[in-house]
C-alpha cells in the first residue's frame, strides 16, 4: 500500500521491471527469430494495479511475420500502462529493427509506451508514459 502510484510509469521504468522483462523475454523466445519459416511477432499489454503499483502482463494472439494486432486489450489487473511486441526479422538481412511507420501511427492512437524487442536491442515508440495519466478508463486512454 505504501507504493500506491500517483502517475503511470515511464517507458524506462517499465523496461526496468522484472515482470515486464520476463514477459518480453518469453515473447521474444516464442517469436522463433532463428526460424525463417516460422518467425512471427508476439506481444501483449502491461497493466498497473492502482492500489499496489504492481505490474502484470497479458499476451495477445500470435501475430504474423511482420504484424501483430494489439488494438483490443482484454481486461487485466488494473489499467493499461504499456504494451510490447517483437520484431523477429533479422536486421542483418535488411529488416528495420526499430518501430515501423505503422507502429508509430498506431502507437500515437493507443497512447501508451510501446516496447519493441528486436535482435539488436529494445526500442520505444509512442508516448513516454500513458497519455493523460491514470485517468481515462482501464483500457487505452480515451
Ligand atoms: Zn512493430
Amino acid at each position: 500500500m505504501t507504493d500506491m502510484p500517483g502517475r503511470p510509469p515511464t517507458a524506462s521504468e517499465l523496461l526496468a521491471d522484472p515482470v515486464v522483462v520476463q514477459a518480453m523475454d518469453e515473447a521474444w523466445a516464442e517469436s522463433q527469430s532463428d526460424d525463417p519459416e516460422n518467425r512471427h511477432e508476439e506481444g501483449g499489454w502491461i497493466y498497473m494495479n492502482l492500489t499496489t503499483g504492481e505490474f502484470t502482463t497479458r499476451r495477445a494472439t500470435r501475430g504474423e511475420q511482420a504484424l501483430i494486432d494489439l488494438s483490443h486489450p482484454p481486461r487485466g489487473k488494473g489499467i493499461v500502462v504499456g504494451k510490447f511486441h517483437t520484431h523477429p526479422n533479422p536486421s542483418n538481412e535488411g529488416w528495420d529493427p526499430g518501430p515501423s511507420s505503422s507502429d508509430e501511427i498506431v502507437d500515437k492512437r493507443h497512447g501508451v509506451p510501446d516496447l519493441i524487442r528486436a535482435d539488436d536491442g529494445v526500442y520505444v515508440s509512442g508516448p513516454n508514459s500513458r497519455r493523460g495519466g491514470l485517468a481515462g478508463g482501464s483500457g487505452y486512454p480515451t
